[in-house]
């Protein structure tokens, strides 16, 4: 069940009301109002050691605006140090599992972090039940966490195995494996009409299981490549008719980018507007290879970009030009992709590393701290939430969203009272400060454990279940396994030919 909302007033040694635009406060007492903040004024007296916990470092809770719910790691399932089209089916490598005890789990780990609000294109269904019976226990478990989710249907109808006809790809294949890819990954392709149907069902179904305030449903077709343009153009109609955010993949990888090249000569960004997906309800994950006049373009529709720093360095994508981003006034926002460098869903040091990459060499400045609050904090709530939602500020009437900071760990060296807070947290804070996480006025973390749920038990119940469940399917599951490894393997060279470019429309 939910965590309660939160009694009485929160008193912080330190107060980071708007990092990076306002200098820190110390001494700070905030009362909340219901699920908002009510009011911010200075203690009577100093926020005291052995008052009954840590001194807090107050700040807004952070937002992850692209991820998946995935809650088993990369390496784990034997995917490390694989580029992201040879990493893509090893996703399936394990059986499908209970939805909520995948959701929850995930969830909790984004909360323990720090996210308050966070994004799930669902591009892995566990199956087993109806789809937006699935769905219902995913926004169950984000109720039971207490995070906000966006939940983007996945929507593609072609290229199942990789950026091309799925008959093309097969015959690049050794022999031995090709049956059981096309058994396994060809796309059977379902009508537009139907794909929207089902985002219309799961919305219904989320709005009379009493989610609709911490759901908020979207399309997720999953990117060009994987969608017909007719699947693209129902989807930008849809989304212009009903309102609802609509997020998917851009030009992640440089192979993206040579099959965009060869397949969309006028520019992809470009068909993007052409088509009128490109508006402000779009959220394109990584743009990674992105050309400036595409940021423009994307900066001037007010299209949100979601970067994934550690997931492009895991998956060897490369680093996305975020300062060229920022020049271009793009709106750009976080995203942990499941890939936190630690893969860990860390969003504090996650965050922390997008800063050290982009805020210029030197005496440069190419990101300033302002921007990276409004890339951590500030922007994400729109990419999950819609409309014109956003989060990054501790102030009268705004979410009662807040991470607190255990300060005397963070500063364990106290020797200047006068060092910047903002500092010590971009220097060295990560998920092992957090003591507490607020999100909409209740306490969903408390001494760095999850209040809504049984996190340590839920890991157990769905971590027995699978090994019960490989050691029964130990042929079928080990041979895909197998398989995966061998495809992983010949995709490789498939991709290195520049096949791709122009092989399909
Ligand atoms: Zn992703």
């Amino acid at each position: 069940m939910p965590a309660a909302m939160h009694e009485g007033p929160i008193d912080c040694a330190w107060l980071l009301a708007d990092p990076g635009a306002e200098p820190a406060q110390s001494d700070m007492r905030i009362e909340l109002a219901g699920d908002r903040i009510g009011s911010i004024a200075p203690l009577a007296h100093k926020a005291a050691i052995g008052t009954g916990g840590p001194r807090l470092l107050a700040l807004p809770a952070l937002a992850n605006a692209h991820d998946h719910a995935r809650t088993f790691r990369s390496a784990t399932l034997g995917a490390f140090g694989q580029p992201l089209e040879s990493w893509l089916p090893f996703l399936g490598v394990v059986p499908g599992m209970d939805p909520y005890l995948c959701a929850a789990t995930s969830f909790a780990r984004s909360a323990r972090h720090g996210v308050a609000n966070l994004m799930v294109h669902y591009t892995r269904v566990q199956g087993g039940m109806a789809y937006a019976d699935e769905a219902e226990a995913v926004a169950r478990a984000a109720r039971d966490v207490g995070v906000r989710i966006g939940f983007a249907i996945a929507m593609r109808d072609r290229h199942g195995i990789a950026y091309c006809d799925d008959a093309a790809v097969l015959s690049a294949l050794r022999p031995g494996i090709r049956d059981a890819v096309a058994e396994r990954l060809a796309v059977k392709p379902v009508a537009p009409a139907q794909q929207l149907a089902l985002v219309e069902e799961v919305a219904r179904r989320i709005e009379q299981g009493g989610h609709g305030g911490h759901v908020t449903v979207q399309y997720g077709p999953t990117g060009v490549q994987w969608c017909s343009t007719p699947l693209l153009e129902a989807i930008a109609q849809a989304s212009a008719d009903t309102g609802r955010p609509v997020h998917m993949h851009l030009l992640e990888t440089r192979y993206q980018r040579d099959w965009a090249d060869a397949n969309h000569p006028g520019g992809i960004v470009r068909f993007l507007d052409d088509i009128g997906l490109l508006t402000p309800r779009l959220t394109l994950a990584h743009c990674a290879w992105a050309r400036p006049e595409e940021l423009a373009l994307i900066a001037e529709r007010g299209a949100t970009i979601a970067v994934n720093t550690s997931s492009n360095l895991g998956l060897k994508s490369g680093i996305a030009p975020v300062p060229e981003m920022l020049k271009h006034g793009c709106r750009v926002a976080m995203g942990l992709d499941g890939m936190a460098f630690d893969e860990d869903d860390d969003a504090l040091r996650e965050m922390r590393l997008a800063y050290s990459l982009h805020r210029g060499w030197g005496y440069d400045t190419t990101m300033t701290r302002e921007q990276l609050w409004a890339f951590a904090s500030g922007n994400g709530p729109r990419s999950v939430r819609g409309g014109l939602a956003r989060g990054g500020r501790i102030e009268p009437g705004a979410p009662a969203d807040m991470v607190l900071l255990d300060w005397d760990a963070l500063d364990d060296d106290a020797l200047f009272a006068e060092t910047d807070p903002l500092d010590l947290l971009l220097a060295r804070g990560n998920g092992s400060h957090i003591a507490k996480v607020l999100v909409g006025g209740r306490m969903v973390v408390d001494g760095g454990r999850v209040l809504g749920i049984d996190e340590p038990a839920l890991r157990a119940e769905l971590l027995a279940r699978m090994r019960a469940a490989l050691a029964a399917d130990a042929g079928g599951a080990l041979s895909w396994r197998e398989t995966v490894k061998a495809l992983a393997d010949d995709l490789g060279p498939f991709y290195r030919s520049g096949r791709i470019g122009g092989c399909c429309g």
